[in-house]
């Protein structure tokens, strides 16, 4: 799977639509300080299903729309769509069935985020598992942030673990691990009220 296009649309300081496409082999963004390089990065995480704020310097996601400059009004709504070169057929067999992937996040002031894959409305999860599987995703140490290098080397072994995980294509196991528990526990507990049931009436 190859990233093939970005489009924002009211991300940060991404107030008017915005189109990169990105060619085969090494893509370099170069700018100015301030002028939105990491935001960059940020849509890539956030489009992925990043939801925490702290990851995107904010402290609420809403504050990934644009907050308004001295001559434009804030907006109300912030949208990113990410689309992906599946020509070959690499991407996790769920969503293997067309060339290319159109993945879109909108956030709504009040109303929050809604995720589209080609055209579908999809949920959350859906999004995070595709690049899970596909070992990748908004926690991926292929995105590496400022300061990142520093926090990895100083890291416990269990976080270092983690990222070999990513890179043997195991994350969107642990994930599914977890939900299979989620239900495990739900049903050991409805089975424990049938036996009070049972036993009340015995
Ligand atoms: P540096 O080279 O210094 O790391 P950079 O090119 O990576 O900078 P970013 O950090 O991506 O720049 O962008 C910072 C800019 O984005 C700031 O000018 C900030 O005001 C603007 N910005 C961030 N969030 C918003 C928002 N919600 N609305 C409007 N502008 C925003």
């Amino acid at each position: 799977m190859r990233f093939s296009r970005l489009r924002l649309n009211g991300f940060k300081s991404f107030v008017d639509p915005t189109d990169l496409v990105i060619e085969d082999g090494l893509t370099g963004v170069v700018g100015p300080n301030g002028c939105g390089k990491s935001n960059l990065l940020e849509a890539l995480r956030w489009v992925m299903g990043e939801n925490r704020p702290t990851a995107m310097r904010g402290g609420g996601m809403e504050d990934v729309i644009f907050a308004g400059a001295a001559t434009r009004p804030a907006r109300n709504h912030a949208e990113v769509m990410l689309s992906i070169d599946n020509a070959e057929r690499l991407a996790p067999a769920a969503f293997n069935d067309a060339d290319t992937l159109e993945i879109g996040r909108r956030i709504t002031r009040d109303l929050g985020s809604a995720y589209r894959l080609n055209g579908r409305e999809v949920r959350a999860r859906d999004v995070q598992m595709l690049f899970a599987d596909a070992s990748t995703g908004s926690q991926s140490p292929a995105l590496v942030r400022q300061g990142q290098i520093s926090e990895l080397i100083n890291a416990k072994p269990t976080a270092r673990r983690r990222i070999l995980e990513e890179a043997a294509g195991i994350s969107g196991l642990y994930q599914r691990r977890h939900e299979a528990e989620l239900k495990l526990r739900g049903a050991e507990a409805n089975l424990s009220r049938v036996d009070d049931v049972v036993e009340s009436q015995a």
